[in-house]
């Protein structure tokens, strides 16, 4: 299989500049600065994004380490107080934006129709997106998993070129899992995974499907990570509370290297 597995940190309203530098200094301490067989993002709040990027430079680690953004508005520029264009996100040269997570469809309101917009215009301007699907615990207890992520899934990536399609990456994450320290079972995460792999494929065609990564994200830890990473359809995981400490990061990027398929 060719996909390049993915470890992505999403830090939230966490962290300071000075916290930024520090962490970025750790890092670079504690993992090997050759080749890596995963592809390591950091999602850091949009006023880290710039200094977070020196810092990887001054540490070698550029490259090695990507930094990317959170959020985005679908607007190039507009009267949208508070807001961030994909225009200024390229301007510093991000090249992934985590869209529709959990957070911003819960607490910003966030809808299908306004994800797909964002998913839309990232790819409009080279940017990739992380995809963020993934059901409540109601919905995960009524037993309406596979609709719910049909649902995300068909509505953000319908108006997708082919070409566009197969460089996204898809988040699931279910939300009871979301820092709760309740992880889904790999299996049963697998099975998800899979699942939303055959909506790609209905939607444009099973080479589209083969290519695009699905990544795990719900309580991921060093401890857990390879459990996640040994699956046939997983290829990565998006972290929240683990990314946060230099040192469980670095161990996580570790486990995704040794992870063979
Ligand atoms: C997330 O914020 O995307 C996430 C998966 O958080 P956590 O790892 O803390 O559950």
């Amino acid at each position: 299989m060719m996909r390049k597995p993915m470890l992505a940190g999403n830090w939230k309203m966490y962290k300071s500049m000075a916290e930024t530098v520090q962490f970025i200094d750790d890092l670079s301490q504690r993992i090997n600065k050759t080749e890596q067989n995963c592809e390591i993002l950091l999602c850091v709040p949009f006023t880290n994004i710039a200094m977070g990027k020196g810092s990887l430079k001054k540490n070698q680690l550029f490259g090695e380490v990507k930094i990317g953004a959170q959020n985005m508005h679908y607007a190039d520029e507009g009267a949208f107080t508070g807001e961030i264009s994909p225009i200024m996100l390229k301007e510093l040269d991000v090249e992934y934006v985590i869209l529709g997570h959990s957070e911003r469809r819960t607490y910003f309101h966030e809808d299908d129709e306004l994800i797909a917009k964002k998913v839309e215009a990232a790819f409009r301007h080279g940017i990739t997106p992380i995809l963020c699907v993934g059901e409540t615990l109601a919905e995960h207890e009524a037993g309406r998993t596979e609709e719910v992520v049909k649902r995300q899934t068909e509505l953000a990536i319908r108006h997708l070129s082919s070409d566009e399609a197969h460089r996204l990456v898809i988040a699931y994450e279910p939300v009871w899992a979301i820092g709760t320290g309740k992880t889904a079972s790999a299996a049963l995460a697998n099975e998800v995974i899979a699942y939303i792999r055959r909506v790609v494929a209905d939607q444009f065609d099973q080479q589209v499907a083969n290519q695009v990564r699905i990544l795990y994200g719900g309580s991921v830890k060093p401890e857990n990570i390879g459990q996640f990473m040994n699956e046939s359809d997983i290829d990565g995981a998006l972290v929240g509370g683990a990314s946060l400490s230099a040192v469980s990061f670095a161990e996580m990027i570790t486990a995704v290297n040794e992870v063979k398929k």
